[in-house]
């Protein structure tokens, strides 16, 4: 049976913060969207948890000085906010010796050469990042001359005289997938973004220190922004809709749900990640390089633990709370309240490490714990997994951010949001000059323009 479709003037595809920021947008031209999502929240990668009536937030997580448009709601919304909670000093587990950090550069585990020895472990990554940057504007990422370096990070690095080590605790602590396949030009568009928020000081690892950068979260969590966001459209977003097919041409498109539903609409804004848009048919197919750059999308991991403690146990130790790690969990976070006292606790893994976390099954948490107890004996008995994340086994997600390998950035970068008749591009991996929750919303803001313009010429002209 062939269910009736529906006709929309715009149709946005998923309901994450870029395509209810384009929702927003639009209604501000008077222009009505609807927007759909496969999942039956809303949000995407802004999630929060409860657990023991405490919000965690497990995607997007904290709103800085770069976050102008995120501010800017949370101020219209009124939504309430606190300082981000602080996650406590941290102690390291390199070469399998534990210590704290005032002790790496003079201790035989470390065997960085020169003066790789004085840089933090967990600095690693974002202090040759700021020093070795080759320039410093950040659309220089899509300059056509700075295309030399759309090559691996790794290489960028050795050809700048690294030592293997450094590399390695290099590729410890990044916050995307392995070094020797990410593109060095992409890092650098990051790195210039975070300039800004002052991670430049090698010696001093104080992750939300003093500096300028005053994070907030959201009281009840990072959700309340979507759904603010959400409350203040006049249609309300459809949940549980799932994008199978898209029909597109110069005039309109129609997407086809799993269900075998259907709507039409005059024009289509698609936040789908690329790496979950591998899921969805589209005829005709797209033109090249946007569909070669969705068939070899790439997304970092991120894997998540959730922890309860029975102690203190930094007390017991004497060491730092928090530690990171070149074992495969990689980073533990104690996070304290502002008043010292700490609900929970978390174990980060990244990229790769995510990835062979996740093919270790339900024993992963046990078996993560188990290390720890191994290195840092004080925490033996006293943790236990309360809750578990794997956004990149998420198929409707697919990793934490948009990744980029070598050779992609001047392949795609520029032509991956340029309109297909219909179809119009948003989403965190269309970021151009932000990241994250800011790339999200920018994309948004940059694809309703462009519908608008089209629908409502004289309006916003
Ligand atoms: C662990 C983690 C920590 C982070 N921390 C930060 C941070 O501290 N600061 C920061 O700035 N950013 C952070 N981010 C990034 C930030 O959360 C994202 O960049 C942003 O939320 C992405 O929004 P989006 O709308 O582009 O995509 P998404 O939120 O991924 O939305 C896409 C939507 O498309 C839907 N969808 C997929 N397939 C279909 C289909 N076939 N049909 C219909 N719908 C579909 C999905 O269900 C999803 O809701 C973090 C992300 C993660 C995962």
């Amino acid at each position: 049976m062939t269910l009736p479709a529906t006709n929309v003037p715009v149709l946005i595809i998923g309901a994450g913060l870029a395509g209810l920021y384009a929702a927003m947008e639009l209604e501000k031209q008077g222009i009505e969207a609807q927007i759909v999502d496969a999942a039956p929240v809303l949000g995407g990668r802004i999630r929060t948890i409860v657990v023991d009536g405490e919000p965690i937030d497990i995607g997007g997580t904290g709103l800085g000085p770069s976050h102008l448009r995120a501010h800017a709601m949370v101020e219209r919304f009124g939504l309430p906010s606190r300082p981000l909670t602080r996650r406590g000093k941290t102690a390291f587990s390199i070469n399998g010796a534990l210590f704290d950090a005032q002790d790496w550069e003079n201790h035989p585990a470390n065997r960085c050469v020169g003066e790789e020895r004085e840089i933090l472990p967990a600095r690693m990554d974002s202090y040759y990042m700021q020093t070795l940057l080759p320039f410093f504007e950040i659309e220089g990422w899509l300059d056509p001359a700075n295309a030399q370096y759309d090559i691996p990070f790794a290489e960028y690095l050795r050809g700048k005289g690294l030592s293997e080590e450094a590399l390695r605790l290099v590729n410890m602590c990044i916050n995307t997938n392995d070094i020797e396949t990410v593109s060095a030009l992409s890092m650098f568009r990051d790195a210039i973004k975070w300039r800004s928020v002052g991670f430049d000081d090698p010696k001093n690892f104080d992750q939300y220190g003093d500096a300028q950068y005053k994070p907030i979260r959201l009281e009840g969590g990072m959700v309340r922004l979507p759904e603010a966001m959400a409350s203040s459209l006049r249609r309300a977003p459809m949940l549980g809709r799932k994008v199978v097919r898209i029909e597109h041409g110069e005039s309109g498109a129609t997407a086809t749900f799993d269900d075998g539903s259907t709507i039409i609409a005059g024009r289509m804004i698609i936040t789908v990640p690329f790496v979950a848009l591998k899921h969805v048919i589209f005829d005709p197919p797209l033109p090249e390089p946007l569909g070669e750059a969705i068939g070899c999308a790439a997304s970092s991991g991120n894997t998540q633990f959730i922890l309860k403690t029975s102690s203190r146990f930094w007390e017991e130790d004497g060491l730092a709370p928090s530690l990171w790690s070149d074992t495969l969990f990689e980073r533990l976070f104690v996070e304290f309240n502002e008043d010292d006292s700490v609900n929970h606790l978390r174990i980060w893994i990244n990229g790769d490490n995510a990835k062979r976390v996740d093919e270790m099954g339900a024993s992963a948490g046990e078996e993560l714990i188990a290390t720890l107890a191994r290195i840092r004996p004080s925490t033996d008995g006293k943790l236990e997994v309360v809750h578990q994340v794997s956004w990149a086994a998420e198929q409707l997600i697919g990793g934490e951010k948009y990744v980029m390998g070598p050779g992609q950035v001047t392949r795609y970068a520029r032509h991956m949001a340029t309109p297909v008749g219909a179809l119009h591009w948003a989403g965190e991996h269309h970021k151009s000059t932000e990241v994250g929750i800011e790339a999200a919303l920018q994309s948004g803001e940059r694809a309703a323009a462009e519908v608008a313009a089209i629908l409502q010429p004289q309006a916003v002209n």
